[in-house]
C-alpha cells in the first residue's frame, strides 16, 4: 500500500499563507500599471542590442562577476566597482539581502510601500514587521528607530521615492535612521532618475547602508531584468555567498552596458515624462471626486470615495490599465504611471467618464 502523501504537510509553514505573485496580462490595454518607460525602445539602440545576441554571448556562460557592467555602473553613479553587485532585477537582490541577513529575524517595512519587501521576507523565512508611515506618507523615524533597535531586527527597507505613494524621504531622515541603528538599512532608489535625493554620499559614512537601483524604469530595460546594489565591500562579500553564480545572463549584461553608453537618449524621455507628470497632475486635480498626491516619480497616487476595484475596472473597460491598491492601508487608492502624451490624454478622459458613471460623491 502506498504511503499517504500531503503536499500541505511538506510545504514550509511560513509559505502556507503566501499567494503566488500573479501579474495578469491585458495585451489590448494602454499599459500604465507598472511604471515602465512608456516610449518605444529607441530604434538605434534596439539594433545595437539585437546584434549582441550572437556567438559567445549565447553559447558560453556569462561573466559571473559581471566585471564590465559593474565598472560601467560604478562610473555612472560615481563609486567603485567593488561597491556594486548586479542582479536579475533588483527583485533578486532584495531576496538575496533577506536570504543573507533576514532569515529567522525581523524585517522592518515602512508601509504602504513596495510589496516585494514583505513577500521576499516571507520567502526567506524572516518576519516582516510593518512600521506605518504617517498620514502624509513620510516615514516615522522615531518609531522605525525604536523597532530597529530591538535585537531581532536585521533589515530596514526604505523606498525613496516611495512606491506607490510617490513622495521622497530626505537625506536627513535617512541619516537619522542610519545613525541610531545597527541593523542594515536598505534604501531602494528605483525611481531616482525621476526625483528624490541620491543616498550614495551616505555610503562612505554608514557601513550598514545598502542602496538598490534598477534599469527597469527610466532606462527602459524591464524585460531584461537588470538591477544593482551599492554597498560597502564587507556587506557585499556576505551577500556574494547566496548569489547564484551566473545570476545575470550575458545578453542582459551587454544590453545594460549599451544602454548606459547611450544614456543621453533617455534623458530627453525622462524630461518629457516629468513634464507630462505635471500635465497628468493638473488633469487629475480638474476631475471632481478625485484627490491626487504630489509625486517625485514617474507615477501618481490618487484616490476617490469609491472602491478602487470599481474605478480600475471602469478604466479597463475603456482600454486603460492602471494599478488598483486598496486594502486597509490605501482604501480607494490607485496608482497611474505616466505614459506618452496621447496615453495620458486617454487616461484622463477615461477617468473623467468613469467618475461620471459612478457618481462624484
Ligand atoms: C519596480 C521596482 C523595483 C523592481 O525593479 P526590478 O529591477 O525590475 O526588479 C524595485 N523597487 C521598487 C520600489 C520598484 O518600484
Amino acid at each position: 500500500m502506498r504511503e499517504s502523501f500531503s503536499i500541505a504537510g511538506l510545504v514550509r509553514p511560513e509559505l502556507e499563507k503566501l499567494m503566488p505573485y500573479e501579474a495578469k496580462l491585458y495585451p489590448e490595454a494602454i499599459k500604465l500599471d507598472a511604471n515602465e518607460n512608456p516610449y518605444p525602445f529607441p530604434e538605434s539602440l534596439s539594433s545595437k542590442i539585437g546584434e549582441l545576441a550572437a556567438g559567445d554571448v549565447l553559447s558560453r556562460y556569462p561573466d559571473g562577476a559581471a566585471l564590465e557592467l559593474r565598472r560601467d555602473i560604478a562610473e555612472y553613479v560615481g563609486t567603485e566597482p567593488e561597491q556594486v553587485m548586479v542582479g536579475n532585477g533588483s527583485d533578486e537582490l532584495i531576496l538575496n539581502i533577506l536570504l543573507t541577513f533576514g532569515t529567522g529575524g525581523r524585517v522592518l517595512i515602512t508601509n504602504p510601500t513596495f510589496s516585494m519587501y514583505k513577500i521576499h521576507s516571507q520567502i526567506a523565512g524572516a518576519r516582516p514587521i510593518p512600521v506605518p508611515r504617517r498620514g502624509d506618507f513620510s516615514i516615522d523615524v522615531p518609531a522605525l528607530v525604536c523597532y530597529a533597535r530591538q535585537p531581532e531586527a536585521k533589515v530596514v527597507f526604505l523606498c525613496t521615492p516611495n512606491n506607490p505613494t510617490g513622495n521622497s524621504t530626505t537625506l536627513e531622515e535617512i541619516e537619522g535612521v542610519l545613525q541610531q541603528v545597527s541593523c542594515l538599512v536598505v534604501v531602494d532608489q528605483a525611481y531616482l532618475e525621476f526625483g528624490g535625493e541620491d543616498a550614495l554620499p551616505l555610503l562612505k559614512r554608514y557601513p550598514n547602508l545598502i542602496i538598490l537601483r534598477t534599469f527597469s524604469k527610466a532606462f527602459a530595460l524591464a524585460g531584461l531584468r537588470v538591477g544593482y546594489m551599492l554597498a560597502n565591500t564587507d556587506v557585499l562579500r556576505q551577500i556574494e555567498k547566496v548569489r547564484q553564480p551566473f545570476n545575470l545572463n550575458a545578453f542582459s549584461q551587454a544590453a545594460a552596458r549599451t544602454v548606459l553608453a547611450n544614456r543621453d537618449v533617455f534623458k530627453e524621455q525622462i524630461q518629457t515624462v516629468l513634464e507630462q507628470r505635471e500635465v497628468v497632475q493638473r488633469g487629475l486635480k480638474s476631475i471632481k471626486g478625485v484627490d491626487s498626491y504630489p509625486s517625485a516619480t514617474n507615477y501618481i497616487l490618487f484616490r476617490t470615495n469609491h472602491d478602487s476595484k470599481v474605478i480600475f475596472q471602469g478604466l479597463l473597460e475603456r482600454g486603460v490599465l492602471i494599478r488598483s491598491l486598496g486594502g486597509p492601508e490605501l482604501p480607494g487608492f490607485l496608482r497611474v504611471s505616466i505614459g506618452t502624451p496621447e496615453q495620458n490624454t486617454k487616461f484622463l478622459q477615461a477617468l473623467d467618464q468613469v467618475m461620471q458613471q459612478v457618481g462624484r460623491d
